[in-house]
């Protein structure tokens, strides 16, 4: 195997732990929820909960895919949790959050993919915090366009879909899905409800080139996807994909250049960056779009 590179300087962060980031981690142990935030061991948690934003992963926390870039479990996912919408906003509003992410596992095991707990966490969620905006971000849904529906009828603020690489390396870096059911997906998203911003994601570092990555900009913008996200991938254990190569600050800079002159009305690029890193001002950005 091929010695593992150095990790540089700018991924080096100081953490900082106080009595509120405590506090709201009891909380959620005893609420039995899983936060992305927590569980992908975030390096923005301090400063997105100190945001008021966070990231819930529901459908609970075990996978029915295994790519190969995610720290998340694969298996045989657990039965259905009825409740966890109305936990989810619980949780969200003692949060006091200003700006919830939604998100799941791919449950491939459910006939709707979990579409109408996403639209039930969305509503109850809307119900307690009205200030609230909430972004999901869903999988592919098998490409069932049914599923889709649902999620946008219950008018999310954000739809969020990551792409998660470029075209050339996407049936080897993701598990099951694929690059243009992915881009056909935003384009449908965009056609239920042209007011509501997409929005997608590309990590880079996993083997993609410059060209690739500006060709999948093209990809998105062709369906009007409005924000864009790019961070640097980090390898969750020695199991997982390798990085290939950690991207300089200043490329991230000149990219995110390159997606505004595209015409992404945001574009969050940085090492650092994670699909929903400094998400609420996306928000602001999108609807004076
Ligand atoms: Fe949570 Fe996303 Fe912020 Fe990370 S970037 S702490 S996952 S909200
Ligand atoms: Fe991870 Fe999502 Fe892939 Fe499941 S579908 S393994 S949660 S990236």
């Amino acid at each position: 195997p091929k010695p593992k590179l150095p990790k540089p300087e700018w991924l080096k962060i100081k953490l900082q732990t106080d009595g509120h980031y405590a506090e709201l981690k009891d909380m959620m142990r005893s609420k039995t929820l899983h936060t992305v935030c927590e569980e992908a061991r975030c390096p923005n948690i301090y400063e997105c909960w100190a945001n008021r934003t966070a990231t819930f992963m529901i459908l609970g926390d075990i996978c029915t895919r295994a790519c190969r870039f995610c720290a998340v479990k694969t298996g045989l996912p657990t039965e259905l949790d009825l409740q966890e919408p109305e936990r989810v906003a619980e949780a969200a509003e003692q949060m006091g959050l200003r700006h919830c992410v939604v998100t799941s596992v791919a449950r491939d095991d459910l006939k709707d993919g979990g579409a109408s707990i996403f639209a039930a966490t969305i509503k109850a969620i809307r119900a307690r915090l009205p200030l609230c905006s909430v972004e999901v971000l869903i999988p592919d849904f098998l490409g069932n366009e049914e599923s889709l529906r649902i999620v946008m009828d219950a008018k999310p603020d954000i739809l969020n879909h990551n792409i998660e690489t470029v075209e050339r390396l996407s049936d080897r870096v993701r598990a099951k899905a694929k690059y243009k059911r992915s881009i056909e997906l935003l384009r449908r998203a965009k056609e239920m409800a042209p007011s509501i911003p997409t929005k997608s994601s590309i990590m880079l570092g996993v083997g993609e080139e410059y060209e690739e990555i500006i060709a999948s900009m093209d990809d998105l913008r062709a369906v009007d996807v409005n924000i864009l996200t790019l961070g640097q991938y980090l390898q969750p254990s020695p199991n997982h994909l390798a990085v290939a190569r950690y991207v300089h600050p200043d490329e991230f800079k000149q990219l995110k250049e390159d997606g505004l002159a595209r015409g992404f009305s945001h574009v969050e690029s940085g090492p650092m960056v994670r699909s929903s890193y400094h998400a609420h001002e996306q928000v602001k950005s999108a609807a004076g779009a």
